[in-house]
């Protein structure tokens, strides 16, 4: 840890800047990957169209004095916005500055570029950047993210098995038998119709936590009208319920009126947004994702934000790459009890991490390496990897 300057004590939000540091941000490679899906669980589809693949787009980042850091920014159907994002507006405001003073590169990059929008693919773009980032200064001084961000003792988290849609209640009921047979105790289903929410919780069974995200797919009377059944459904919580995902005040008021629990943040861009949303009581939950929001720079603020109100962060890592591990160490470092990691369950044909990072009766151990912990297979990269 040659250099680094540790301020604050455990869960203090410490800075990973380095005192020696000379290194300037060399190149920037997009690198989009598309991972078939197994064809065991027929009919998976997300927001009404067909699932067959799960696309990401992973981000190498290098400086010139040879250390390579892995990011990634949001993908599923946008990779090849996100990648032209990258290619012709971040990149060219990153290279050539200093990598190690991450939150000085992040602003610059976040004023230069707000009048094409503060949110959506640019700041994926953004994000993927932060990331790597990160897991160069982990690198470089020899400590996984986690430890830089003041985290403890916690080696490994609890997941939640994050399906696809399936609609079809027999095939739902599929779908749930699978990720409780593999260890799963929690498990997040993406529908919005009662009858595949119920076919759930039969499968399952009491014991089992259930997660609703519907997808924005709801009024507020639709939804208060549903809160009976919902609450007999019995959900850790309701997530992004309504329409518009930033109807925070109709959130509050579904929250207030049925008392069921509310989760949402995934498509806020800013940390001010989150801000909104925490003092609208708009959530039991908020939800910043890392592929997303900017980086762990912005959602280690979240976590300050949240903890500062009393509400708990479950962070959204709808995907597998340097973005879930993202999730994971800054969550081990900064998360309470109750914390789990959103782990997105496809069933794909192949991992961005090999046999490297997978689940064990539903929890995750975090990489022992230093930075993100773990690179990406090098085989999954050649095989996988398509033009956008
Ligand atoms: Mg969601």
């Amino acid at each position: 840890m040659t250099g680094l300057r540790r301020l604050g004590h455990p869960g203090s939000l410490i800075s990973p800047t380095l005192e020696t540091m000379s290194a300037v941000l060399a190149d920037i490679e997009v690198i989009p990957l598309r991972i078939q899906l197994k064809p065991e669980l027929p009919g998976a589809a997300l927001w009404g169209g067909e699932l067959t693949a799960a696309d990401s787009l992973l981000v190498k980042v290098t400086t010139d004095d040879g250390i390579i850091g892995w990011g990634e920014a949001f993908g599923l159907y946008g990779t090849a916005l996100a990648a032209r994002a990258l290619d012709e507006l971040v990149a060219p405001l990153c290279l050539g500055r200093d990598a190690a003073d991450i939150a000085a590169l992040m602003d610059h990059v976040q004023r230069k570029l707000h009048v094409f929008g503060r949110g959506g693919a640019i700041t994926y773009a953004l994000s993927a950047v932060d990331i790597a980032l990160w897991d160069i200064a982990g690198k470089r001084a020899g400590l996984p993210i986690s430890t830089l961000l003041g985290g403890g003792d916690v080696r490994a988290m609890p997941c939640y098995a994050s399906l696809a849609c399936y609609t079809e209640p027999q095939r739902v009921r599929a779908a749930v038998r699978r990720v409780v047979d593999d260890g799963f105790t929690a498990i997040k289903l993406h529908e919005s119709q009662l009858p595949a929410i119920q076919a759930a919780r039969d499968e399952a069974g009491p014991a089992i936590a259930l997660i609703v995200d519907a997808g924005c797919a709801w009024t507020l009377d639709h939804a208060q009208g549903l809160a009976a059944d919902l609450h007999a459904v019995d959900m850790l919580f309701l997530e992004e319920p309504l329409w518009p995902p930033e109807n925070f005040d109709g959130l509050a008021e579904l929250r207030r009126s049925t008392g069921l629990p509310i989760a949402s943040g995934e498509n806020i861009g800013t940390t001010m947004e989150f801000e909104r949303l925490l003092d609208a009581g708009a959530v039991d939950f908020a939800q910043p994702s890392p592929a997303k929001l900017g980086g762990i720079t912005e959602l280690r603020k979240v976590f300050a934000l949240a903890a500062a109100r009393d509400v708990a962060v479950m962070t959204h890592s709808f995907y597998d790459g340097p973005g879930l591990l993202a999730a994971i160490h800054t969550t081990a470092a900064l998360g309470g009890a109750g914390a789990m990691i959103e782990w997105r369950w496809f069933d794909l044909e192949a991992s961005i991490y090999g046999d490297a990072l997978t689940t064990t009766a539903g929890r995750v151990t975090l990489p022992d390496g230093s930075g993100l912990g773990l690179d990406p297979d090098p085989d999954v990269i050649e095989t996988y990897r398509f033009g956008v």
